[in-house]
């Protein structure tokens, strides 16, 4: 089986992409079912959405280091940047070109963030899932290990090798998605109805991986609840008191119901600090260890070694591509 996978550099990777995404390849690079496994930095996706040249670059190599930081083996995983591989650009304008404008105007993610630009909405921002697809579909992907919001990018993107297969003759892979069952959702600490993301712009709504620890502690304290009191798992009632009791299932390794159970008689500040507790535990040495590598050359050794293998194999796909398109002069 074939994974691949990536995160935008547009910010502080947060605790929704750690346990949403992360913490779950971690576990699949060891799954012996996975005989390939990519892994990318999106610095092409960021800038859909206005980037700071300098943050930009910093929040890339520091991507990397979280990678790594987090456990992911470069043994069992190609890192790479996906900037750095033509071919990603290349198929994404193909794809463009065999979408159809209805198709992405009615995604969520581009629905949510045209609404927060200030400057106009970028034709990237538009056609975002067809760069994506085609992040995808170079490499015949059977699975991709994503969080629950991009479940309808995976659609889309199946939807888009279908139609090339049948227009053109097989030559895409249709790929499943691959949700945790558990961290899929990480919701904002500040407004639990919408999800935690790392370009929101009020920063007490996310847990960033590398913010400070009394920061993470202070966060999670005034973490927005309810005024019931109660500690139960009502994602629609109580949403955020469910978002931390799976904050905490997640970092600690119980099921919702045994803390349901635990917490039963609790009060609100005694949970929460047990939750910070238990993030800080699952952060702490996430940080010590990006904290060593982050301004070592061992990161550029492994970005070289897994642009060469992506290169090479994106750059087959994308000649086939062409050749099936009609494009360009006829190669063998
Ligand atoms: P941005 O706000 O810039 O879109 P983001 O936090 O949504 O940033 P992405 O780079 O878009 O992060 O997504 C990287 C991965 O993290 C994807 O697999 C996505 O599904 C997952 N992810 C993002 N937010 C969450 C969340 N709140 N809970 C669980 N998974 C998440
Ligand atoms: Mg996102």
């Amino acid at each position: 089986m074939k994974l691949i996978s990536g995160i935008q550099p547009s910010g502080n990777i947060t605790l929704g992409n750690y346990l949403g995404a992360i913490k779950n390849f971690v576990k699949l690079q060891d799954n012996p079912d996975v005989t390939d496994f990519l892994i990318f930095v999106a610095d092409l996706h960021a800038i859909t959405v206005p980037q700071d040249k300098q943050a930009l670059r910093k929040n890339i190599r520091s991507l990397v280091a979280t990678y790594l930081a987090c456990g992911l083996n470069p043994e069992k995983v190609k890192i790479f940047i996906q900037s750095e591989v033509p071919a990603h650009p290349q198929l994404g304008w193909i794809l463009q070109c065999n979408g159809y404008i209805g198709e992405l105007e009615r995604m969520t993610q581009y629905k949510d963030k045209k609404e927060r630009q200030t400057q106009g909405v970028s034709v990237g921002l538009l056609t975002y899932p067809s760069l994506m697809a085609a992040d995808i579909l170079l490499y015949d992907a059977d699975a991709v290990p994503v969080g629950q919001d991009q479940k309808q990018h995976l659609e889309l993107t199946r939807t888009l090798a279908e139609r090339f297969n049948n227009k053109y003759g097989d030559t895409f892979v249709v790929p499943e998605p691959f949700i945790p069952e558990a961290g899929a959702k990480i919701m904002s600490l500040a407004e639990p109805t919408k999800k935690m993301s790392k370009s929101d712009p009020n920063p007490k709504g996310y847990i960033a991986l590398l913010d400070d620890i009394n920061v993470i502690k202070k966060k999670i304290k005034s973490a927005i609840t309810d005024s019931d009191g109660k500690i139960a798992y009502d994602p629609v009632n109580k949403p955020g008191v469910a978002n931390l009791l799976t904050i905490m299932s997640c970092c600690s390794g119980s099921s919702i119901s045994d803390l349901v159970e635990k917490y039963k008689d609790s009060n609100y500040a005694n949970f929460k600090e047990d939750v910070a507790n238990a993030v800080v535990a699952e952060i702490e040495p996430i940080q010590a260890k990006y904290n060593e590598i982050i301004n070592s050359d061992y990161l550029d050794k492994v970005l070289d070694e897994g642009r060469d293998y992506a290169i090479y194999f994106s750059n087959r796909k994308i000649q086939k591509v062409y050749n099936k398109v009609g494009l360009g002069r006829k190669t063998k």
